[in-house]
């Protein structure tokens, strides 16, 4: 999980809380925060904000290579988006190949030093 504020993929599941989170998770959002920020954001496989982009459906990863559109060989509707010619990706870790209209925009997780940054004696 990428935080949509600072980027970090020290991300953690966050409790739910009231009645907003529980609306929430009707809809398959579930609530996160990030351990570098400490911001707290909602997401499905990727963070809301990011969701538009495409991204891996099994990992969420953005990091994407564009593959030919026929080179696809399992998903819904796959006659159709291979006529239409629908975008095509692969995603390396998970080589999973899908299609997907959503923009493509490569997000990778920024990194950020763990030490150093909170030392009150630099
Ligand atoms: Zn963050
Ligand atoms: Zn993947």
């Amino acid at each position: 999980m990428i935080c949509p504020q600072c980027r970090s993929a020290h991300c953690f599941r966050s409790h739910r809380r009231g009645l907003f989170d529980g609306a929430v998770t009707a809809i398959g959002l579930r609530p996160w925060r990030c351990r570098t920020c400490d911001y707290r954001f909602y997401a499905w496989r990727v963070a809301v904000a990011f969701a538009r982009y495409a991204h891996c459906p099994t990992c969420g990863n953005f990091d994407l290579h564009r593959i030919g559109h026929d080179r696809v060989d399992n998903g819904t509707l796959l006659a159709l988006k291979r006529t239409v010619g629908f975008p095509a990706y692969r995603c390396d870790p998970c080589r999973e190949k899908f299609y997907s209209v959503r923009p493509f925009h490569r997000i990778i997780p920024s990194v950020i030093p763990e030490t150093g940054a909170k030392s009150p004696h630099s």
